[in-house]
């Protein structure tokens, strides 16, 4: 099923000829709304008269996070405060959030996209849509809530935490679609076999996870232990929230909703524009968002983008599942390493649970890494000698993922903090 046709599979001369009209308004509308831009287009030496193809998105300048930082709490907005109808804000886990504002317009948007974003995971009016993404300042929890009720599902909206509530309402209500971050899908697996509830006695069937990163082999996992079919969202607050982007059932790359969010891939070094197919970090710019226009974002999101159409018959461009994070970015003894690649090799080995965390340190001027694994109970009651070899098993798998030797220690059993939010997988004790 798809939710919008016309939209979803617009050829590709019609969607350039959308996307180029959008692109001159939102430019001209940020230009003479907010001085911000119209400050950093001028110091450019842009005006939107200079935007007359695509191409020429490349020569206005980026906004950055600290940009949208430094306008707190309403310095972005292209319109009166008094229409702005809801606020939102990003976590501010490093200094001041930042802002985001959402006229009418703005929330029939979002739940448009969201509303694309269900229907391509298989939801309709049909559904129960249990969703444990947090409710609040926090985009998650009513990003899909909007989405949830445009396609007329029943939304459960219990929002993040309780897990014991939570295991209780999917059996007692049925619940058919699963939202939250995959770290807690996961989470909600093991607390599920603890309690001795197999998936068969649950109802699910789809499950739609974002807000983290996460990988190929967790997917399987996932699905295996839920009996669900686990698919990718992705979506970030200064954009929108959630539903910038969905994976439809191939499983093969999220779908951009490109004629309101307009997406380029750069060289986060050199900053320029990488051709499709490319490798690079996540440009959006907002073509449609009228509460707070933003123009070439750096997302620090690494992936790749595919044009062209999807055999479930949409033309949005696909994105690859994000990669790592251009400032999450490791740098080890000179070598790149991402956080995913030490996830991938531990979903390798048979009987591990992916719970880990990764401590960089500098000892003795050489960096050191260091990955904490949670051991199954089964296996921390096992001989000493055991323990060494599943160790060195690790450290070999690590070292034939990242080509780096790595020390790792196995802890208990549930040690490691479980995020009900956003995994901390990395702690840089370098202070680079
Ligand atoms: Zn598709």
């Amino acid at each position: 099923m798809i939710w919008n046709d016309e939209a979803e599979c617009m050829a590709a001369d019609d969607k350039k000829e959308l996307q180029l009209k959008r692109l001159q308004e939102v430019v001209k509308r940020a230009y003479e709304n907010v001085s911000y831009y119209k400050k950093a287009f001028d110091e450019a030496g842009v005006s939107p008269e200079d935007i007359n193809s695509l191409k020429d998105i490349e020569k206005l300048p980026f906004t950055s996070k600290t940009d949208l930082r430094e306008a707190y709490p309403f310095g972005m907005f292209a319109v009166s405060p008094d229409d702005i109808v809801e606020v939102h804000t990003t976590s501010g886990t490093t200094g001041k959030p930042t802002v985001s504002g959402y006229t009418q317009n703005d929330l029939d948007l979002w739940s448009e996209v969201m509303a694309r974003s269900l229907t391509m995971a298989g939801g309709d009016r049909t559904d129960r849509i249990q969703n444990c993404y947090g409710y609040g300042l926090f985009t998650g929890g009513l990003g899909i809530h909007y989405g949830a009720q445009k396609i007329g599902a029943t939304v459960i909206p219990i929002s993040a935490g309780n897990t014991m509530r939570q295991i209780e309402i999917m059996q007692d209500f049925g619940s058919t679609i699963l939202t939250c971050t995959p770290s807690y899908a996961m989470y909600l697996a093991e607390v599920l076999e603890e309690q001795g509830v197999g998936p068969e006695k649950l109802n699910l069937k789809a499950g739609v996870f974002g807000a983290e990163m996460w990988t190929e082999e967790m997917r399987d996992e996932i699905e295996k232990r839920l009996n669900l079919s686990a698919l990718n969202i992705y979506g970030l607050t200064e954009i929108i929230g959630p539903g910038v982007a969905q994976e439809c059932y191939k499983k093969d790359g999220l779908h951009i909703f490109d004629d309101h969010f307009y997406p380029e891939i750069i060289d986060p070094e050199s900053l320029k524009t990488v051709p499709d197919g490319g490798k690079g970090e996540l440009v959006l710019t907002t073509l449609t968002r009228e509460g707070m226009p933003v123009i070439r974002f750096r997302t620090r999101d690494i992936t790749t983008l595919r044009p062209g159409k999807c055999e479930c018959g949409r033309t949005h461009v696909k994105m690859d599942r994000i990669t790592g994070r251009s400032d999450d970015m490791l740098k080890i003894r000179g070598v790149i390493v991402f956080p995913s690649q030490i996830e991938r090799a531990l979903l390798k080995i048979e009987g591990l649970h992916p719970q880990y965390q990764i401590i960089v340190s500098r000892p003795h001027q050489l960096d050191e890494l260091e990955v904490q694994v949670e051991a199954s109970p089964v296996l921390f009651s096992d001989e000493v000698k055991h323990v060494e070899g599943v160790k060195r098993n690790i450290e070999e798998h690590i070292h034939d993922e990242i080509g780096l030797r790595v020390n790792v220690s196995l802890v208990e059993p549930q040690s490691l903090p479980r995020s009900e939010g956003k995994a901390v997988r990395v702690i840089d004790k370098r202070n680079l």
